[in-house]
């Protein structure tokens, strides 16, 4: 439910279940997007009450939380006023973002420590609506970023791999770093296995290690150009050993899982486990590995 949470590592802001897109691997499911409840206006006011000392790191998310635009503009300016020390982590789909009514509003807010992570699905227009199931949404996502580039921000594009877009992880990679444009950081991201992901799972899935092996060559292209790659949710060992420095431990903790058989495994403390959906869905066989001698 939409609302303001504060845990010991996040203050999150889930701004809405309501999407303009539509994306086939969602991991919210499409009834509660459907149903699109939005935090009411007295929920926002909670964000004037929470001590600033309390609070590192801010993650704005939804559905797309800019469709409650005018909110989420008045939160952003009252973050920069009472938490210019913590880290503000945006997740928008970026449409919205094309809009010039909201980047002239957004982008005299942003700062260096503000990220807007944004999902990137494939190197064309034609790929990314069939999996946004939303036309015009490659265009609108594009212009978003290119319209962030004169703002100090940080600006993430997130590459979600799944069975429709396998073959073309690593073309995507190369576009995006092509893109003449200012892009801090590409991360590969490993799906989350619930709601619409869950329930399309016979015809998205794709191991964990084929998606890695096919956006390697994408990826070894975008860090030769100076741009930072990340791999975000995979297991160790999911991925070759030379592109370890790369992966980050960034499931949150509530909802990692090992196997049992991880016990066994020399990386255990270093590997950031798997999602809960994964396991409990018995989709990844994990491979522990052995001491170096
Ligand atoms: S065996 Fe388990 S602990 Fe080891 S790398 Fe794989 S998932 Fe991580």
């Amino acid at each position: 439910m939409p609302g303001i949470f504060l845990e010991p590592d996040d203050l999150c802001v889930y701004v809405t279940e309501a999407c303009n897109s539509n994306c086939v691997m969602c991991p919210m499911s499409l009834a509660s997007r459907r149903r699109g409840l939005t935090m009411a206006p007295e929920q926002w006011s909670a964000l004037k009450e929470i001590d600033p000392q309390a609070v590192f790191h801010i993650t704005i998310t939804g559905g797309e939380p800019f469709l409650d635009a005018r909110n989420t503009l008045a939160a952003l300016a009252l973050i920069r006023e009472r938490f210019p020390e913590a880290e503000v982590l945006i997740l928008t789909n970026g449409r919205a973002l094309a809009v010039p009514e909201i980047a002239s509003v957004l982008l005299p807010l942003l700062t260096e420590r503000v990220c807007l992570a944004i999902p990137i699905h494939a190197p064309s227009a034609e790929l990314h609506d069939r999996i946004t199931q939303t036309p015009h949404s490659f265009a609108q996502a594009i212009r978003g970023i290119r319209a962030l580039a004169p703002s100090p921000a940080r600006i993430e594009a997130r590459v979600v791999a799944h069975r429709w877009n396998l073959e073309q992880l690593s073309p995507t990679f190369r576009m995006l770093t092509d893109l003449q444009t200012r892009i801090t950081v590409v991360n590969l991201i490993a799906m989350e296995m619930t709601g619409c992901a869950a329930a399309r799972r016979g015809e998205l899935w794709v191991d964990y290690r084929e998606a890695v092996r096919e956006a390697r060559e994408g990826i070894l292209y975008t860090v030769r150009h100076g741009i930072d790659v990340g791999l975000y949710n995979f297991p160790l060992c999911s991925v070759p050993r030379e592109l370890w420095p790369i992966v980050k431990n960034s499931i949150s903790p509530r909802k990692i899982r090992y196997d049992d058989a991880c016990e066994n495994c020399a990386e255990r403390e270093a590997c950031g486990g798997m999602f809960y959906s994964t396991r409990e869905l018995g989709l990844f066989r994990v491979e522990p590995i052995e001491a170096r001698r």
